[in-house]
This record gives structure tokens, C-alpha cells and sequence, in this order.
């Protein structure tokens, strides 16, 4: 790692491949990759496991009083993969379902939840040679990152994108109306929901990734770190 490591933030909208760049960039550039996301899907399997979610009702007196039970961790996986953790069970492949999908934005518009994940979210990335994709990192959790994008892409393309990688891990009952209803709902939830909305930050450079393939992607990506941690070194 450089001796003046940076905090990189990479938020926008559902389904944009944050987390595919987040990792990319990570690997590459050897810095530590957390998927905040994870951490709103993890609770919200909680709810759904736990009858806080019963319904259309969230029970948010029973979770504000379960909050600090619910344990989450990232743990290296036999296929080299960070692996999310709910309570010593690995769920990475559960709180990717369409059962979660459909309610984690309801639970991530919860204050009192969003107050707990962004405070073991700002410990994870204390010593800086992070990237963390989200929707509030370069607003909320890290205002004062050193290279924010903002990831947007046309709602079609992303829904294609999410439905053809669930059909792809086997889940041959998914509908592709149904994930593009997912994803517009999820994005009118997060951009308008009082706490912490979805909001390009002012300093985010802003990636349209419609029409790019993986490589422009990353090429794209890696300029603008470099570009980024010369700034950085520059005014260290
Ligand atoms: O990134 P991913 O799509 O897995 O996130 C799932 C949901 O978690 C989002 O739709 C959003 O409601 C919530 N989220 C959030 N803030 C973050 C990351 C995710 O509100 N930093």
C-alpha cells in the first residue's frame, strides 16, 4: 500500500455493479473492500427470520431493542470471496434473494438502523485504504473521501444485468418484470427517504456505465485513482 492510502467511496444507484468495480479496484490497488449494502441486507434477513418483519409491518421497537444483537462480519470464503456473516452463519448467498431485495430498502430508511451501520461502517474504514460502494458513503459515512463516483446506469440495463446473475446462480423462478420493479422501487426509496437519501455528492465524479463495457470500466477507474492519490500525495 502507499504511504498515503486513500478512502475511496463509490455510491449510485441498485444494480449500477458497484460492488464488481468496488472489488476490481480493491484487488487491484490492494486496498480492503467493504459492501455496506450487505450490512442493510444482513438486518434485513434478521427482521424477515425473526418476525420483526411480519407482513407489510416492521416491528421497529423490537428491532431498536435486538440492534445490538444482530452481529455482522465479512469473512474470507473457501472461494477467496468476502463472505457476509449475520451471527456466525454465512449468509452471502441469502441476503442476495429476492426476499430481502423487496424489503431491505424499507429497513435501511430507518434512522436508528442507519446511525448503528454507519458508526461500525466509519470504524471499518479508520485507517483510510478502503473502498466502500453504498448509497451515503461520500455524503454520510465518508464526507471526507479523496475519490467519490457516483454510478448510474439506465433502469433496463440494470435490472438485465441483476436478473440474468440471479437466473445465472440457478434461481430459474425469478421474473425480469419483477427485478426491474425491484430496482425502480428500491431507487425511488433511497432517493427520497428523509435519512440520508441518495444523493450524488458534490465532489463525486459522476459514471455512466450503460453503454461501457467492463474494461472501459476499469480503465476509467483506475485513472481517476491515480489521478486522485497524486492530489493526495501532493498535499500530504
Ligand atoms: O448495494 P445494495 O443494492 O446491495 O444495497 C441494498 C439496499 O441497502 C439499497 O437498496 C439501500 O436501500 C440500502 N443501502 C443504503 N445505504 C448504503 C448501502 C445500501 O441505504 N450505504
Amino acid at each position: 500500500m502507499p504511504e498515503h492510502p486513500i478512502t475511496i467511496a463509490i455510491d449510485g444507484y441498485s444494480s449500477t455493479g458497484k460492488s464488481t468495480m468496488a472489488k476490481w479496484l480493491a484487488a487491484q490497488v490492494g486496498y480492503a473492500y467493504i459492501d455496506s449494502g450487505a450490512m442493510y441486507r444482513a438486518v434485513t434477513l434478521y427482521c424477515l427470520d425473526n418476525n420483526i418483519i411480519q407482513g407489510p409491518d416492521i416491528d421497529e421497537a423490537l428491532l431498536a431493542e435486538r440492534l445490538n444483537e444482530i452481529e455482522i462480519r465479512f469473512v474470507a470464503g473457501g472461494d477467496g470471496r468476502s463472505h457476509t456473516w449475520l451471527n456466525g452463519r454465512d449468509v452471502e448467498s441469502e441476503i442476495r434473494s429476492m426476499r430481502v431485495s423487496d424489503r431491505v430498502s424499507e429497513i435501511a430508511a430507518l434512522g436508528f438502523v442507519r446511525r448503528a451501520m454507519v458508526a461500525q461502517q466509519q470504524a471499518m474504514g479508520r485507517g483510510k485504504g478502503v473502498v466502500m460502494d453504498g448509497r451515503d458513503i461520500g455524503t454520510v459515512v465518508f464526507p471526507d473521501a479523496e475519490m467519490k463516483v457516483f454510478v448510474t446506469a439506465d433502469a433496463e440495463v440494470r435490472a438485465r444485468r441483476r436478473y440474468d446473475e440471479l437466473r445465472a446462480k440457478g434461481d430459474t423462478s425469478v421474473r425480469f418484470e419483477d427485478v426491474l420493479r425491484n430496482v425502480t422501487e428500491r431507487d425511488r426509496i433511497d432517493s427520497t427517504r428523509a435519512e440520508s437519501p441518495l444523493r450524488q455528492a458534490e465532489d463525486a465524479v459522476v459514471l455512466d456505465n450503460s453503454h461501457m463495457t467492463i474494461e472501459q470500466q476499469n480503465r476509467w477507474l483506475i485513472d481517476l485513482f491515480r489521478q486522485r492519490l497524486e492530489q493526495a500525495e501532493a498535499s500530504a
